[in-house]
């Protein structure tokens, strides 16, 4: 296994019966930032997540942490989660409630809850109870919760799940400082603006079969490479253009062409057009989102417009 994987799953797969959650899923996820597993609801995300914990037996296929092929109590310590939230004691305080799962996990100082605290935002309100606590308040005290020993690897299952906008956007940007050299946070998302927001690198699953994965730049870039053209006569450029090997496909739109191909290649497009007596009059590369990209290969919707 490469040095700098963190997670690496061989065919992992999970059947419940008839229902296959995760289906032969091979995924790569490197050492450091913030990788996103994304997928509509009911595409194995919460299942491939508690395989690698240890919380559920894999059917079938293998996976190995930190380099180890099989989970053991010595890379435990090193993974931090919230799978579901925390069950968090109501009258206790925050720090309190840190205090007593500190304890079970045996270890830690009084100094580690107030940075803590202080990292998730909380330094103000930690001596609060918790029911005194906004929905984003509580899941940033779930995030010093899954914190606490400081982990290597932190999973984050649908962070920001039933929150506000404004609650959603702290706790990503907490999470987006999460993600770095030393750490490494595999977050799952069914909304593909969060991944796009707070994710290096992504998996994309769909009922149970990794569809894509790699870095978001890199599949929205693929995704992109689209190039909106007018020309002088573009019937006849048609022909042209789709006779170019670097070109997937043009397509005729109102008012002009669509080509999908690199934008890096206009000016070949252009020479290309000129040798036949055709003059580019328009030419725009068109950004597309990893939106249309995960709807192109997955076919499905977003869910939810949250
Ligand atoms: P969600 O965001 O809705 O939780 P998910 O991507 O996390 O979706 P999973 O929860 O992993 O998806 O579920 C994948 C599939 O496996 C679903 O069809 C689900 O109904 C099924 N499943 C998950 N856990 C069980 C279980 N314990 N018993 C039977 N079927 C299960």
């Amino acid at each position: 296994m490469a040095e700098n994987l963190v997670i690496e799953t061989t065919s992992l797969t999970k059947r419940y019966g008839k229902i296959v959650a995760v289906d032969g899923l091979s995924m790569e996820v490197p050492r450091g930032h913030v990788f996103g597993l994304l997928g509509p609801n009911g595409s194995g995300k919460t299942t491939t997540m508690s395989m690698l914990l240890g919380l559920v037996r894999p059917t079938a296929g293998s996976f190995s942490l930190f380099g180890a092929p099989t989970h053991h109590e010595n890379t435990l310590h090193r993974v931090g989660a919230i799978i579901e939230t925390p069950a968090f004691y109501p009258y206790l305080s925050g720090r309190q409630n840190l205090a007593y799962f500190q304890g079970i996990l045996g270890g830690g100082t009084p100094g580690e809850l107030d940075k803590l605290l202080e990292q998730v935002g909380l330094a103000d309100r930690g001596n609060d109870r918790f029911h005194t606590y906004s929905l984003g308040m509580k899941q940033r005290l779930g995030l010093a919760y899954a914190l606490l020993g400081d982990p290597e690897l932190l999973f984050l299952d649908e962070p920001t799940n039933g929150m506000d906008p404004a609650g959603m956007a702290e706790v990503r940007e907490l999470i987006r400082s999460l993600g770095t050299d030393e750490r490494t946070v595999l977050l799952s998302s069914h909304l593909l603006h969060e991944v796009e927001e707070v994710c290096d690198s992504v998996a994309i699953l769909s009922k149970g079969k990794l569809i894509a994965q790699g870095k978001v730049d890199d599949l929205v870039r693929q995704s992109q490479e689209q190039i909106r053209v007018r020309t002088t006569d573009d019937d006849a450029a048609v022909g042209i253009i789709s006779a170019l090997d670097w070109v997937e496909a043009v397509t005729t739109e109102a008012g002009g062409l669509m080509v999908a191909a690199p934008t890096a290649r206009s000016g070949e497009l252009t020479a290309a057009l000129s040798e036949s007596a055709i003059y580019v009059t328009e030419m725009t590369p068109v950004q597309a989102s990893l939106e249309e990209y995960f709807l192109d290969v997955t076919g499905e919707d977003e869910g939810d417009s949250a």
